[in-house]
């Protein structure tokens, strides 16, 4: 439930294919039927009079770019339509709360709401904190008071980032618990909350509130896939698609951290892999090295493109029954989960993994 991405929206890739600066229609070439790609288009050598040129081309059928992702997107687009909300927030501040960022918090979040106007039904105000590094105490009062971390398991897990984290403290969570949840900003003064980080969190409010405070039982693929899916999907909204791309790389390279290399991993290692992320985090999903981001959005993007929108929030919704959430999943979208695994999931993580390079 943990977003630490950094997007940084301005931040532009460089990442221009290098070609042969000659190759253009009717510039020379060397040998005749020689083929060269550059930008959309493949030219051919042909032979013109006694000389040898480039012809004028042929548009590259990019049939893989007609991709997953792009279908994705335009699926959210289509029955994510932004809607006027009223203030679904209850906002509390630590003394030592930077005044921009409360702006920012409020205004990020009411923009985050505005997409989910169509599925959101919670009626309660939702309860946001936000406190720094030197205002540890005031938040687990301030939760006390909505008796919000009963079991103390926040407050252990932000006292332990507080440790680790010192001035770079960047937490931010929405915990997942039966009976009512918050979303709690735990950040060191001298930094900013992160662009992605609150539509990430909000969405973690949505699924809090469609699966009836049952997000436990959720694979955390699933929960933090389809938060980090649907957080993109807003900042790209806000700042332009290339910032979904960057937001994309970003997350997929979150495992780098671990020792172990997931783009080398054959079919049956994934399959183990995506087997293990089926846990919560006190299970098998492993936060520190952040497996379930990367994988996870995968894995959404897949689903969102063949399922669209309305199935997804069925999926979420199907959560709050007793029903194995396998079942559901075969209930909702016609397929074996582990079928479904191996024949779109695998294929596409190891189509998507190859296409992207390290840091
Ligand atoms: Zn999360």
């Amino acid at each position: 439930m943990i977003a630490v991405l950094v997007v940084t929206p301005l931040l532009l890739s460089s990442q221009i294919s290098t070609t042969q600066a000659a190759v253009k229609a009717g510039a020379k070439c060397s040998k005749v039927g020689s083929k060269s790609t550059v930008g959309a288009k493949t030219f051919t050598c042909v032979k013109s009079g006694n000389k040898l040129v480039w012809d004028k081309g042929v548009k590259v059928i990019t049939t893989t770019k007609q991709s997953v992702q792009s279908i994705s997107y335009a699926n959210m687009k289509k029955s994510m339509l932004p809607k006027p909300v009223k203030n679904l927030f209850r906002y509390h501040y630590s003394p030592n709360a930077v005044k921009a960022y409360q702006e920012k918090i409020e205004s990020e979040l009411n923009y985050s709401m505005e997409y989910w106007a169509s599925v959101y039904d919670g009626t309660e105000p939702f309860n946001v904190f936000y406190a720094t590094e030197k205002d540890m105490d005031w938040l687990i009062s301030a939760w006390k008071t909505y008796n919000l971390d009963e079991y103390g398991y926040t407050a252990r897990e932000y006292k332990g980032r507080l440790e680790r984290e010192g001035n770079q403290l960047n937490a931010g969570s929405v915990p997942s618990q039966q009976g009512p949840s918050h979303l709690s900003f735990f950040v060191s003064s001298t930094r900013p909350i992160p662009d992605s980080m609150i539509p990430h969190e909000n969405v973690h409010i949505v699924q809090q509130q469609l699966t009836k405070s049952r997000t436990d039982q959720m694979p955390c693929w699933l929960r933090e896939g389809t938060a980090n899916l649907f957080g993109n999907f807003q900042i790209a909204e806000k700042y332009g698609l290339r910032v979904y791309d960057e937001a994309k790389r970003s997350d997929m390279n979150a495992y780098q951290s671990g020792s172990v290399e997931i783009r080398k991993f054959n079919d049956s290692e994934w399959f183990t892999h995506l087997k293990s992320l089926e846990g919560n985090f006190s299970g098998g999903c492993d936060y520190k090295y952040r497996f379930a981001y990367g994988t996870g959005l995968l894995l959404s993007e897949v689903l969102m493109a063949d399922g669209g929108f309305e199935k997804m929030m069925d999926f979420w919704r199907a959560f709050s029954l007793d029903v194995d959430w396998r079942k559901s999943f075969k209930d909702i979208y016609g397929i074996e989960i582990d079928i479904w695994y191996k024949t779109k999931g695998v294929p596409y993580l190891m189509q998507e993994y190859a296409r992207v390079k390290r840091y």
